[in-house]
């Protein structure tokens, strides 16, 4: 059992203010594994407080200071990847491939925000003018449980990167590897009041941050309901809002696709991050045409796919994060068969050989049509949705059909028609046949999947104000 008794606040570890205590399960087992002491709105107010006055002399670092500094904080996150990966397997439950990546992402995507500063211009000529990019001010960043510590030092390492400090509030699920990645940022040697880490529920510290006047900016990364209120609370003090929220992302097989190729590419789609990720490919447009032969090829493939114990090095599906996401994956998988959509093959209940852990059946519905809500509500479990159309046009139209737009991948035989259909698709991001990921490149939603960019120079360019300077 670990009771974790402390939040970060001007350079030290204190206890907080609030009292409340929040239980840390480990989803495999369904066990409490600990306790997170949770902050109130006076540890968040004194947070911000602390934000604010380190705001004028870290404002004022230089490039090269401020390269000097994430490049210590990457060396220190790197120091504590291991304990981190413990942590994510067990209170996170994500299975050892995954979790690998988890443990070593927080540092890499520093070393990205190190990439995009070197090469960022902060001063530009614009006709007689001389553009200044300033930071905004004090950053509120808000993150959620599906990967806690990546979005932490992304958000951190960029909003530092503009030159603003910053107040964190991580998800309250994830305290044990909040608790990781704070004692190493903590060795990185920041000046103190730079960045403060504050879990507590998101209703009291999240809704603080997005009220406050002192906070300029929140950069938060979780589901489209909060996101909406977030806009709505910090409208009075007109923040500036990034925000990455959720998704119903279309796989689209054309009907010159290989399925011995693109069936396994729209299952990692699909079943990346246990379902947990907003970038999913949840629904899976085939051709009509082929409708039996590519429901065949996937009954067929997800009978390899095994949802079981993250520590088992053959599990390809973990855990839910809780029990409230299991109940609601359930409730959809229910969902699907009211709205009289056929199981192709998973459904409700554990897999077979589990009575614990939040473990559900990888599960595919068929004879299904994009106006159910298994098709246009984010799940965020190992559920997907197959859905025929006519053709090319259908395609894309049922793609577009939906309130989100975060990513789209197309799988084709033939590459160029592959891009002239990924180029019709509204989304933030598409992938044609590859699961690249360019980490230079903007990343977020059209939509109701999100308001601005984060990586490289656009994520940079969202903690900053452009000043424009004339001189007679
Ligand atoms: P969530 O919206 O419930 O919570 C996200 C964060 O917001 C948490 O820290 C939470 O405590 C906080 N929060 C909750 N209520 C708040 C309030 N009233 N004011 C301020 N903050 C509040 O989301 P979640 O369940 O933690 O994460 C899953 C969601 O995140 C999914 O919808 C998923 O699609 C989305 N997500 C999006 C991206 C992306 O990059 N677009 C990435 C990962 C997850």
């Amino acid at each position: 059992m670990q009771h974790i008794d402390k939040i970060y606040i001007n350079g030290e570890f204190v206890t907080p203010h609030g009292t409340e205590l929040f239980e840390l399960f480990n989803p495999a087992t369904e066990e409490v594994i600990g306790t997170v002491r949770m902050a109130d709105v006076e540890d968040t107010q004194r947070a911000i407080a602390a934000a604010k006055a380190a705001f004028p002399a870290w404002s004022c670092t230089t490039k090269q200071q401020r390269v000097e500094f994430l490049t210590r904080m990457h060396a220190a996150v790197v120091e504590c990847e291991n304990e981190l990966l413990e942590a994510i397997i067990e209170e996170y439950g994500a299975p050892v491939a995954r979790s690998s990546w988890m443990a070593t992402y927080p540092a890499d995507v520093i070393l990205q925000a190190i990439e995009a500063l070197e090469s960022f211009e902060f001063e530009e000529q614009a006709g007689a003018a001389q553009v200044i990019y300033s930071p905004v001010g004090v950053a509120g960043l808000i993150t959620p449980w599906n990967s806690d510590a990546g979005f932490i030092c992304n958000k951190l390492a960029t909003a530092l990167a503009a030159g603003c400090t910053a107040v964190i509030k991580p998800s309250e699920m994830s305290a044990m590897q909040t608790q990781i990645i704070t004692q190493a940022l903590h060795k990185a040697g920041l000046p103190a009041g730079v960045f403060n880490i504050v879990t507590g529920r998101g209703d009291v510290v999240g809704a603080e941050i997005s009220r406050h006047p002192d906070i300029a900016k929140i950069s938060f990364t979780g589901s489209t309901a909060v996101g909406k209120g977030i806009v709505e609370s910090s409208a009075a003090t007109l923040k500036r809002v990034t925000l990455e929220l959720g998704g119903k992302s279309p796989t689209i097989i054309l009907d010159d696709a290989d399925a011995a190729t693109v069936v396994p590419m729209a299952l990692m789609a699909g079943f990346g991050n246990s379902g947990q990720a907003c970038i999913a490919g949840t629904r899976i447009l085939v051709p009509q045409s082929r409708l039996s032969e590519f429901e065949q090829a996937f009954a067929f493939a997800v009978t390899y796919i095994k949802s079981g114990d993250p520590r088992d090095k053959s599990t390809d599906i973990g855990p839910m994060v809780s029990r409230k996401q299991w109940e609601r994956v359930q409730g959809y998988i229910r969902l699907g068969i009211e709205e009289g959509a056929k199981v192709l093959i998973g459904g409700e209940g554990r897999p077979q050989g589990f009575d614990k852990g939040w473990l559900v059946k990888p599960t595919i519905f068929t004879s299904a049509n994009n106006q159910m809500r298994i098709a246009r509500e984010e799940i965020f479990g190992p559920v997907l949705v197959i859905i025929p159309y006519l053709d090319e046009d259908d395609a894309i139209a049922i793609a577009n059909d939906t309130s989100y737009g975060l990513n789209a991948i197309v799988l084709s035989g033939d590459l160029q028609r592959g891009i002239s259909v990924a180029r019709q698709i509204e989304t933030g991001r598409v992938l044609v046949n590859t699961f690249a990921h360019e980490p230079k490149a903007p990343f977020g939603g059209v939509k109701q999947s999100g308001l601005g960019r984060e990586m490289g120079k656009w994520g940079l360019s969202a903690y900053l104000e452009p000043k424009t300077l004339l001189v007679g």
